[in-house]
């Protein structure tokens, strides 16, 4: 390795900063040089300012770290960071990520604010790492040299990697989609717990809508600078459980042709991520675990396969209305977010799409 790159995380304090922390505790391509949030916690020394959350105890050099403001003078005080990891709230992201942007720095959001944005990728290496091009025609459009490129809402990430390996093997026609989500997908504090204890919550604003459109750009074609939308329908229901991590997700799909099981179970199974996308520090392995047992994936037993990076997929079988069921799995905070947008980064950085950093130097070691 040539040399670390610099990356900063922005709303480093929250449910998905932490994560970030965690996640690039010893990366070996990245180092962290700032950690943002409101002005709540700004000045303040992240050990003082973030109520850590996670079983991991907080990595020390996290700890002495000195909260800045999110923004772009504050940030490019310390080192200028190539990367920045966001973990802001939608709105704020909204005004802040283009900033960012705008001065040289490429943004991996994990927030929803230009999801939709037709410059602007929704990535999963696994799924669609052709997108990242896009990020060019960005540039250009927006008269930036750095860039914004985001993840999906957590829900659809495991969803979007198992409908990729049915879709290129198949076609798909229509997906039907029940979501049981984990606690931590409504960030720290959440739900509050005389709401969800005892209970299941079947409302999360905006997720069903995100659900239904998201995986449809992922597994749609880019073609002059253009992403046209996957030609299927998914009908969504978006539940939250009282499950600490992990979003499990019920879905009954009908294919574009027939297939048997054995040919189903297979291409899950067997499914590999594209080229360019094997063998970064964040690839999951396997891609896609498919579980014979009646009764997994669960979230409290399989949450962490592959380092939290896997999709699990179990429970699959006929379907009388559709062609097939299962359930799938995916750990929302990891997979669904930071190690998400770490994931998008390496992508970016192998691509060559980041700018100052040589594709070549940044191998897998
Ligand atoms: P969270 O736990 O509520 O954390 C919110 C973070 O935003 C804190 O670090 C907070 O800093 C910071 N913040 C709030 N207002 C700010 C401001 N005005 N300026 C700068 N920073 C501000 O939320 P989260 O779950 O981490 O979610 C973060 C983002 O990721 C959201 O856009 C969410 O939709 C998205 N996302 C979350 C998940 C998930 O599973 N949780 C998955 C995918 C995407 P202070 O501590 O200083 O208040």
């Amino acid at each position: 390795m040539s040399s670390m790159i610099p990356v900063a995380i922005l709303a480093a304090t929250g449910s998905v900063g932490q994560r970030f922390v965690q996640l690039l505790d010893q990366h070996s391509w990245f180092k962290v040089v700032a950690l943002t949030a409101s002005d709540r916690s700004e000045g303040r020394s992240y050990r003082e300012a973030c109520r850590w959350i996670l079983q991991d105890p907080m990595p020390a050099w996290a700890g002495e770290m000195t909260v800045l403001p999110t923004n772009v003078e504050a940030v490019l005080s310390a080192t200028k960071p190539s990367i920045v990891f966001s973990a802001l709230p939608t709105d704020i992201a909204s005004d802040v990520e283009p900033q960012f942007a705008k001065a040289g720095m490429m943004v991996c959001s994990n927030a929803s604010a230009y999801r939709q944005e037709a410059d602007v990728p929704i990535l999963l290496p696994e799924v669609n790492p052709e997108h990242a091009a896009i990020i060019e025609y960005q540039r250009k459009n927006r008269n930036w040299s750095g860039g914004i490129t985001t993840n999906p809402n957590c829900t659809s990430t495991g969803l979007t990697v198992a409908l990729r390996a049915l879709q290129n093997a198949f076609g798909l026609r229509c997906a039907f989609v029940v979501s049981l989500q984990a606690l931590s997908g409504a960030g720290y504090p959440g739900v509050p717990s005389i709401d969800i204890l005892d209970n299941t919550i079947p409302y999360i604003g905006g997720e069903e809508t995100k659900v239904e459109w998201e995986p449809r750009k992922m597994l749609g074609t880019l073609e002059n600078n253009a992403i046209e939308l996957a030609d299927f329908a998914i009908s969504a229901h978006t539940n939250r459980v009282a499950v600490s991590d992990g979003h499990l997700v019920c879905l009954s799909v009908e294919l574009g042709e027939r297939a048997n099981i054995k040919d189903v179970t297979e291409v899950l199974r067997s499914y590999q991520c594209p080229e360019i996308s094997k063998s970064l520090p964040s690839t999951p392995d396997p891609i896609i675990l498919v579980r014979d047992e009646d009764n997994r994936p669960q979230q409290r037993l399989d949450r962490m396969t592959g380092k939290g990076m896997t999709t699990v997929v179990g429970r699959l079988r006929p379907d009388p209305l559709f062609d097939y069921k299962m359930v799938i799995l995916s750990h929302n905070t990891i997979r669904g977010a930071a190690g998400g947008s770490i994931y998008n980064a390496e992508l970016l950085v192998k691509a060559g799409i980041v700018l100052n950093y040589k594709s070549e130097s940044y191998q897998q070691e």
